[in-house]
């Protein structure tokens, strides 16, 4: 079945969601208040629509509802972006994903009903960070508080080890789940292979395990 999805404010953030989504094949009906910005996506986009989203009776003729899910992009306007939010919420979407710009704004969203909250500068930041710190950390998502998934690279040190010797959920708590070698991926990476040099390692656990692992190991 087609996918289909609204993507309401075409600034940097919604904007490079609907490349995204119409490069992955699917359809994207593109919202935006501003005339130049819905122009832009006219040929990008399945649909590009100007219209103000605040406006319960424009989100109805649009046909919101029947889409499977909405992201409400909309950036330094919290107002209108919590407006939007209510809205799509009181037209029953089903899935809603909305950026935030601070604490306060995702408390509100997250009480009117938003399904997914995303904070795209504060968590890029922390991954950027979490790259700087440590040469060997590649990527990393955030799980939960406490919780991640890590990507990181096998160095001098542990290369031509094995997860057994490395022993890692034993002495630290953490899984390896993968092991990312030139462009195959082994999901379940087997105890006694040497690691090579520049292997990925994609590492779950809890994030005082994993810097713990990582400060003693790499
Ligand atoms: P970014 O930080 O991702 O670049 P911007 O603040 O530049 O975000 O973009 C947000 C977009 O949301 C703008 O293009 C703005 O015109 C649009 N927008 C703001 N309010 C509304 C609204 N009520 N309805 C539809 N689009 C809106």
């Amino acid at each position: 079945m087609q996918k289909e999805f609204v993507v309401i404010g075409l600034g940097r953030f919604g904007g490079s969601i609907v490349r995204e989504l119409i490069d992955q094949g699917a359809d994207v009906m593109a919202i935006d208040i501003a005339a130049e910005r819905v122009d832009e996506f006219a040929t990008i986009a399945t649909q590009a629509v100007v219209a103000d989203t605040t406006d319960e009776a424009v989100l109805k003729s649009l046909g919101i509802r029947n889409f499977e899910h909405v992201i409400v992009a909309i950036g330094d306007n919290i107002q209108s972006s919590i407006l939007t939010t209510l809205m799509l919420k009181e037209i029953g979407v089903k899935k809603i994903t909305v950026k935030a710009q601070n604490d306060y704004h995702e408390k509100v969203l997250r009480k009117i009903g938003a399904d997914q909250v995303v904070h795209p500068e504060r968590d890029m930041g922390i991954r950027i960070a979490n790259n700087i710190l440590s040469n060997n950390v590649l990527d990393y998502l955030e799980l939960s508080d406490e919780h991640s998934i890590m990507e990181i690279k096998v160095n001098e040190k542990i290369a031509q080890k094995t997860l057994i010797d490395l022993d890692i959920r034993a002495r630290y708590g953490i899984n390896i789940v993968a092991i990312k070698r030139g462009n195959s991926i082994n999901v379940s990476p087997p105890a006694d292979e040497n690691l090579q040099l520049n292997d990925v390692l994609i590492i779950i656990g809890a994030d005082v395990d994993i810097n713990r692992f990582e400060k003693k190991v790499l």
